[in-house]
């Protein structure tokens, strides 16, 4: 537990990557260290991450790399949230947090990401982080004040900060309700910008990500306005809508701080007695992104809107969707170690064939390169339009079929998928597991993989899918929209097979359609291949508009 409280200030001195430095915050206490004695009715304190010292040398000093030929003007970026591959991740965000900052390095961005140190994070980079400096910081209503380590790591020509704190991040998953959840990123929040400062980073443009890091916008003008981080502009990106971060106002108004008069209705209240950090962030953001296009218009309806679209029309002026990439050094059949055996675009059509053998001795399914294989890898949720697949997997088992199942989730959905593997021994494989090795080679072992999902924000498994050689079989929404154009029998164009309105019928017509030209005309379904292999789905055009974005927000 790291939670002390304080009955005043001292200026104390510390040691920062071996130099003496002279702060004015409140005692630093280390992770493990606790104090409860103390009165519990203080009154409020000013943050005293508004005061914040200079421990390490600001990066912005340092020699600027040569940039002749990159684009001008350098921007710095920090990005804040709350998952990030290799370290911890949990879905597409994940992917997003570790893709996105290493594309902005190579578009003349400084960035650092801001991450907690979650006790999950291998012990292979927690090993390796270097210890930055650490203070106190006032957080809740009653003035109990929390400690904040850093603790960094650099890769990639990324720098990792790890907000490190025992008492919110001991937790074996980023995630476990919103009881604890809430608490702990009214903290994380905070302590990012508060590390900015005690770090003395000011960047030009500080970008949030989802639900968790919405009080950021908010604390950055209210708490922060003194400070010289004040300066910087803020950017909350929305990767899902659906997860708001609302919970009863008493207990956001306690954790953050916040004063009550912003749990009114255009700022963080939500009902009667409810809050919600991600609505509170969407007002204070400088500019509201979302990873998608048709995903940035669905939501300012309310079909897709989440009980927010009347906010996000409201705000529509400053929102706008930026289609997700994916990283070509994470996801290169040619390089991936993961799978049986490694293809390009010049040899994917004889090794897939070896991929799909070797996946399914692998996964004890009949052996047969002639079946027609599809892959579904996925958080196992409605959001994704399992109650579709579910109705129409015993039509699509017809003995020239397999359905190979990655994901983990709701227990229904588990359940559900483990009865079809029981009834279909040998065509169905359920993996009911998380399994990142298991997941490539279903990438580069199935003929087309499956997203037929309810709303889609952006998607990522279509995008690694393509760049395997898998068709995708997608619903037309959201970010599925705009990166699978569908299959054109008569200009022989395309790049999946869709269905628009969410039915099962729709899904199972665009199966059939897939193996129609799967087991009728296989030259033009190994076109599709091939295109689909050429297609540019990295970061590097997404990035550029980011960039563009940050330069155009603080020009
Ligand atoms: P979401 O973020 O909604 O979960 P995305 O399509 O954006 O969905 O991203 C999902 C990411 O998580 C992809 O990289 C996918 O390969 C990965 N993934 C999902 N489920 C699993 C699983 N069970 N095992 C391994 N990887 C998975």
């Amino acid at each position: 537990m790291s939670k002390k409280k304080t009955t005043g200030t001292k200026k104390i001195t510390e040691s920062v990557e071996g130099k003496d430095v002279s702060t004015n915050t409140v005692e630093t206490i280390q992770p493990s260290t606790v104090n409860t004695d103390q009165p519990k009715s203080e009154p409020p304190k000013i943050a005293k991450s508004e005061a914040p010292v200079k421990p390490a040398k600001a990066s912005k000093d340092e020699p600027a790399p040569q940039t002749e030929s990159l684009p001008q003007p350098r921007r710095s970026v920090a990005f804040i949230g709350s998952e990030c591959y290799p370290f911890v991740k949990t879905g597409g965000l994940g992917d997003v947090m570790y893709a996105l900052p290493k594309a902005l390095t190579k578009q003349n961005c400084d960035v650092k990401v801001i991450l907690p140190r979650y006790k999950c994070i291998p012990w292979e980079y927690q090993e390796k982080m270097v210890y930055r400096g650490s203070f106190e910081m006032d957080l809740c209503a009653d003035g109990a004040t929390y400690y904040v380590g850093i603790m960094e790591y650099v890769w990639d020509g990324v720098v990792y900060d790890f907000i490190d704190n025992e008492f919110f991040f001991t937790a074996g998953n980023p995630y476990t309700n919103l009881v604890d959840d809430i608490p702990k990123f009214c903290y994380f929040g905070k302590a990012a910008l508060a590390a900015l400062n005690y770090m003395d980073w000011i960047p030009d443009v500080i970008h949030c990500h989802d639900w968790q890091t919405g009080l950021v916008p908010i604390y950055l003008r209210e708490m922060f306005g003194a400070t010289p981080l004040s300066r910087s502009k803020v950017i909350l990106t929305i990767h899902n809508l659906r997860f708001q971060g609302k919970y009863d106002i008493q207990m956001i108004s306690y954790w953050s701080n916040l004063p009550m008069h912003l749990f009114n209705k255009d700022v963080l209240k939500e009902s009667y007695d409810d809050a919600n950090m991600m609505k509170g962030g969407l007002t204070y953001a400088n500019m509201i992104t979302t990873v998608s296009g048709t995903y940035a218009g669905e939501i300012q309806s309310p079909e897709y809107g989440e009980n927010l679209d009347a906010h996000l029309r409201y705000h529509s002026g400053k929102l706008r969707g930026i289609v997700n990439g994916i990283d070509y050094d994470m996801w290169d059949s040619s390089k991936d170690d993961l799978i049986n055996t490694k293809y390009a675009i010049d040899t994917v059509l004889k090794k897939k064939r070896k991929n799909k053998l070797s996946l399914q001795e692998e996964l004890g399914l009949e052996k047969n390169e002639d079946v027609f294989v599809i892959g579904l890898i996925s958080r196992l949720t409605n959001q994704k339009g399992l109650d579709l697949v579910n109705a129409i997997l015993p039509a699509m088992i017809d003995g020239n079929t397999q359905v190979v199942v990655l994901g983990t989730g709701d227990p229904w959905y588990e359940d559900s998928f483990r009865n079809y593997e029981w009834q279909y021994k040998g065509s169905v494989c359920a993996n009911i597991m998380y399994d990142e090795g298991r997941a490539h080679r279903i990438y580069a072992g199935a003929d087309a993989l499956l997203v037929p999902s309810k709303f889609e924000p952006c998607g990522l498994t279509q995008l690694i899918a393509m760049h395997y050689g898998t068709i995708p079989i997608v619903r037309e929404t959201g970010g599925l929209k705009d990166t699978v154009l569908p299959y054109n029998m008569y200009t022989n164009d395309g790049n999946g097979f869709t269905f628009d309105r969410y039915e099962d019928g729709l899904l199972l017509d665009a199966v059939n359609r897939a193996k129609t030209l799967y087991f009728t005309e296989r030259d033009r379904w190994d076109d599709m291949v091939v295109r689909d292999m050429h297609k540019d789905v990295s970061w590097e055009n997404s990035a550029r508009q980011y960039r563009q974005m940050y330069v155009d927000l603080t020009c």
